[in-house]
């Protein structure tokens, strides 16, 4: 049983980024990894322009300006925004202008609208501006040339909005990871069929595809796979060919029917990990296979529901990161928060407990899922979203204690 920081660690280090990309429109690229950096062709602001709804005016024309002593200026054209100036500003005049719109040639500031009274086709201005008081000014943000994002940021609502500014359409990024998930268990059917003695329905199928769906993954359904060596052994093949990732669950405890590892093991898998000091979860197999050139990654994960899932959370995602491109450090990050309740653990194994996690104003507050806490109890992980975390040789953290926390929603 490896401990689980160092379990993360020889998982990370089997794992090379993919290297293959492909080009995707702006409007398809949310979630996507970018695979180079992307320098802009553009200056943004594109043009100085006003910041404000207002009046452009030049500022030395109004340094003693304020309430007690008001200056009146004409104006001399109407700038919306969208719209190109017409006039060059001179000394002693003024231009309507909103917010966004090009600054007229000449002028050097805005008076807000609040600072000013307007007279047909003048305006009374009741304060002095500063030189470039609410003027946007081009290129004021960043530079044609400048590097905007580097290659293995992940594409979200701020990254896209900066690279539509800056018109970088389309975008190289890292092809998504194909992973294959199955289910081993001659007791699974699916939710269709009939509920007959013994049987239980596959619900990992479900849980591992939209998990993987939100890592940016490509799920790639190979269904359920009973404990029978030949049928596992035609079902990795066949995932090994297609997919850069493989995962599949039950069948890598101790029992008579557990084959996964022996089944590896034929085809030409290497071995790295069987088990790993944590609760749930403590059953998982890493094999890697490296054939024509391709390398494949193999996780064999319990069968147990929750334990499933907690795998997911703690060894694939950080997995899957890496994989993805994503140049981010694909451990998690781990936070603080006070348990409300007694939270108990054998203190043989790392031991993972769900619950909610709140912020209370000063700090987090974790509540346990009320219920039984085993891993096949799926109707208290539902609508939870943090697991705190009891260290090996920790077999009780009374209320009221800091404890470590992993959130994974
Ligand atoms: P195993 O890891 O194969 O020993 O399975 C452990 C437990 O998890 C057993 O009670 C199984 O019935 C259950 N189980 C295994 N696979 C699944 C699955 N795909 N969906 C739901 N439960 C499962
Ligand atoms: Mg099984």
């Amino acid at each position: 049983m490896l401990p689980v920081a160092d379990a993360e660690r020889l998982i990370l280090d089997l794992i090379q980024p993919l290297s293959e990309t492909e080009t995707v429109s702006l409007e398809s690229a949310t979630g996507r990894i970018l695979a180079a950096s992307v320098t802009s062709g553009l200056d943004f602001p594109y043009w100085d322009n006003s910041a404000m709804d207002g009046y452009a005016v030049r500022w030395e024309d109004l340094k003693s300006c304020d309430r007690a002593h008001p200056q009146t200026l004409p104006i001399i054209e109407e700038i919306p925004a969208g719209s190109q100036p017409q006039k060059t500003l001179e000394s002693g005049q003024a231009a309507r202008i909103f917010t966004g719109a090009i600054m007229p040639p000449g002028a050097d500031a805005v008076i807000m609208q609040e600072d000013t009274e307007r007279n047909g086709d003048t305006v009374t201005i009741l304060a002095a501006p500063q030189p470039y008081d609410f003027v946007r000014k081009k290129g004021e943000y960043y530079q044609a040339g400048t590097t905007l994002l580097k290659a293995g940021t992940l594409i979200e609502a701020p990254e896209l909005a900066l690279l539509a500014s800056a018109k970088c359409n389309p975008l190289k990024v890292y092809r998504r990871p194909r992973v294959a998930i199955f289910s081993t268990g001659d007791e699974l059917i699916t939710p269709d069929q009939s509920l007959t003695p013994g049987k239980i329905v596959d619900s990992n199928q479900y849980a591992l595809t939209a998990f993987l769906i939100s890592q940016g993954a490509v799920p790639i359904n190979l269904g359920i796979v009973p404990d029978q060596p030949q049928q596992l052994k035609a079902t990795i093949s066949r995932a090994l060919r297609t997919a850069d990732f493989v995962l599949s669950t039950g069948g890598v405890s101790v029992g008579d029917y557990d084959y996964v590892e022996e089944v590896l093991t034929q085809l030409g898998g290497k071995i790295h990990l069987t088990s790993v000091a944590i609760k749930p979860g403590k059953p998982l197999t890493v094999a890697t296979f490296n054939q024509n050139n391709q390398s494949c990654i193999y996780f064999g994960i319990p069968g147990n529901p929750v334990s499933a899932l907690v795998t997911c959370w703690r060894f694939v995602k950080p997995a899957l990161q890496k994989l993805s491109g994503n140049g981010e450090d694909p451990r998690d990050k781990f936070i603080q928060g006070r348990t409300n309740q007694e939270l108990k653990a054998s203190g043989k194994r790392e031991t993972y407990l769900w619950g909610n996690l709140a912020w209370k104003g000063t700090e987090y507050e974790f509540n346990l899922a009320g219920g039984v806490h085993s891993s096949g109890n799926l109707i208290n992980l539902a609508t939870t979203n943090a697991l705190a975390i009891v260290p090996v040789g920790e077999t009780v953290i009374h209320p009221g204690s800091m404890v470590k926390i992993m959130t994974f929603r």
